[in-house]
């Protein structure tokens, strides 16, 4: 028994169920539909969002700079 994640498509409902591995359904306590087991790790995490976007901006900005400043060093 592995503790899954589970998302109703009925009412939206994230839970956490104990289930065999290969079970890839469970029932949504809250409206009785077919909630369909997600993986968490792919859940974004918005502290995660942030400590890999920064760089990648960062990164994104600084060289957009200096290809411009490289163009005005041309002119
Ligand atoms: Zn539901």
């Amino acid at each position: 028994m592995i503790l899954f994640d589970f998302e109703c498509p009925s009412c939206a409902l994230v839970f956490e169920e104990l289930v065999n591995k290969d079970k890839l359904t469970h029932e949504c306590p809250e409206c009785k539909a077919e909630a369909t087991r997600i993986i968490s790790g792919t859940r974004i995490d918005p502290r995660l969002g942030l400590s890999t976007d920064y760089p990648t901006m960062a990164d994104k900005w600084e060289r957009s700079r200096r290809a411009h400043h490289k163009s005005e060093d041309w002119d």
